[in-house]
């Protein structure tokens, strides 16, 4: 057999797929997982999906050798001390040049960690965010590499075929930057992808619950929204997703999927990380809220017997919802709210950027965000081209473009937030992205007597509008 170009170490679901990808694109790969039944399983498959390229090897020394110098190896095991154990493994088969690539959701400092770790040892350390799932690894992802910038160089090649391709937009990948910043980038992804679901699923729950939309138009709805400016995956799934029937019972499915959502971490991350870079990113904090209430199941079937009544039935408009007005304000709130949203996970990055001097150029993550992964969107070319205007750009919601939109939506979203509230429908993400839109666009805000209040119990002092300094008060000797 001869070398092959590129080994894939890590055979759950998206490390088998991507190897069948880099395989079909003709590279030859050599693949190793620690439970070898999934070697064979995937060479098996690359036999079936076309005689791809694919070699499989059980012990580690042999599946090293059996790639070209200098060897590049991409892992795709579970984040964290899995990884470790992987780089020990492989790091004792490998020599000074070689490259090892993290194709998982890991934490960018320990991508960080390993690098410097690597460097020692003379080898090269790569963290690239993977994004798409199963059909995108398969199909093509977004690739988001970061790190050793020769390495990346080393396997371009590779990368530019295997990532979605997006006419007019070219391939989904782009080399992020130093160090951990490829992991950064796909964490806020992940944050924004939360943040999506999250506002698209209150759009939902406000048609349904006050609307009193069937799922059959439901769908008619979402499939209408992906057409316009809404055009997008997770519009395109919720579509899908409402026009399945329950292969178990009677009526869709939809109705019985238990209402309590899984994580996996890396949206905990992002408000963590917007914690410590001092960014504002409400939006997304609130879907993480969100995703934590829904797990306290129990507590709200007991909590919705306390207030069964309700009790606020006096606030309730009692003319007849509009259905068709109803939609279409809906749809403004979800493009108003989910700007604001990508606002705040570009601002995140931009901060991130600065701390670290990666020097991230944000219109080219929209960019490779546009195929690919999961927050793919037409929406995206817009934030493209706000960044391709202004490189400097403050906060999207300031660009020419997308301030005219907000404008132009927020009358509906204020009445979709309002709506709700009236109606004791929770509509975090809409209702916190608005107030971060009343924020953002207010020259003085209520701080002054948040810091008058600081300054009179902690004498933290306060600055004047109308003079320069620094100034303390005896507040409660005055009143
Ligand atoms: P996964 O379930 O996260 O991990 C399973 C893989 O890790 C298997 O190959 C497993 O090997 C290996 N592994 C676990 N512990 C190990 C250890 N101590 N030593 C060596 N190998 C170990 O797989 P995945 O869903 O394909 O995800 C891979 C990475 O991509 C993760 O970081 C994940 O967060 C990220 N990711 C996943 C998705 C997705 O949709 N699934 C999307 C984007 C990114 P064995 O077979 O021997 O157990």
């Amino acid at each position: 057999m001869a070398l092959t170009r590129i080994g894939l170490a890590g055979l759950a679901v998206m490390g088998q797929n991507l190897a069948l990808n880099i395989a079909e694109k003709g590279f030859p790969i050599s693949v190793y997982n620690r439970t070898t039944s999934k070697v064979d399983e995937t060479v098996e498959r690359a036999k079936v999906e076309g005689n791809l390229p694919v070699y499989g090897f059980h012990d580690p020394a042999s599946f090293v050798n059996s790639i070209q110098k200098p060897r590049v190896i991409i892992m795709l095991v579970k984040a964290g001390a899995p990884v470790d154990q992987t780089i020990a493994t492989l790091s004792a088969h490998l020599e000074k040049g070689d490259c090892i690539i993290d194709g998982g959701n890991e934490w960018y400092e320990n991508t960080e960690r390993r690098e410097k770790a690597m460097a020692e040892l003379g080898l090269l350390y790569l963290g690239m965010g993977v994004s798409g799932g199963e059909e995108g690894a398969r199909n093509g992802p977004s690739l988001m590499p970061g790190g050793s910038y020769e390495a990346f160089r080393y396997i371009e090649d590779i990368l530019l075929k295997v990532a979605a391709q997006v006419p007019d937009s070219g391939p989904c990948v782009t080399y992020i930057g130093k160090g951990g910043s490829g992991n950064f980038v796909k964490m806020i992804h992940n944050g924004i992808e939360y943040g999506d679901m999250q506002l698209i699923a209150e759009a939902y729950d406000v048609l349904k619950s006050v609307g009193k939309l069937t799922n059959d138009e439901l769908q008619h709805v979402f499939s209408e929204w992906n057409k316009g400016e809404l055009l997008s995956f997770l519009i395109e799934i919720t579509a899908d997703i409402f026009g399945v029937k329950d292969d178990k019972g009677d009526g869709h499915l939809v109705d019985k999927v238990l209402d309590k959502t899984g994580m996996k971490g890396t949206g905990k991350w992002t408000v963590q990380q917007a914690a410590e870079l001092s960014v504002a990113a409400p939006t997304i904090a609130a879907s993480l809220d969100s995703r934590f209430l829904s797990g306290l199941k129990e507590e709200r079937v007991e909590a919705a017997k306390v207030f069964q009544s309700g009790g606020f039935s006096d606030v309730l408009e009692s003319k007849p919802v509009d259905k068709a007005k109803l939609i279409d304000d809906v749809r403004q709130a979800l493009y108003a709210s989910k700007i604001c949203s990508y606002a705040q996970g570009m601002n995140l990055i931009r901060a991130k950027s600065t701390e670290k001097g990666w020097d991230l150029k944000l219109g080219e993550l929209a960019r490779i965000w546009k195929g690919g992964c999961i927050i793919r969107a037409i929406f995206l070319d817009r934030i493209k081209k706000a960044y391709d205007r202004n490189a400097e750009l403050s906060n999207l919601l300031v660009d020419p473009e997308f301030a005219k939109e907000i404008l132009d939506r927020q009358s509906a979203w204020r009445r979709v937030v309002c709506l709700a509230i009236n109606h004791g429908i929770s509509t975090p993400g809409m209702s916190t992205s608005l107030a971060y839109f009343d924020t953002y666009r207010r020259e003085r805000v209520s701080a002054n007597l948040v810091q008058a209040q600081r300054d009179y119990f902690g004498a933290h002092t306060y600055e004047r509008v109308d003079m320069p300094g620094s100034f303390h008060t005896e507040w409660f000797k005055i009143a």
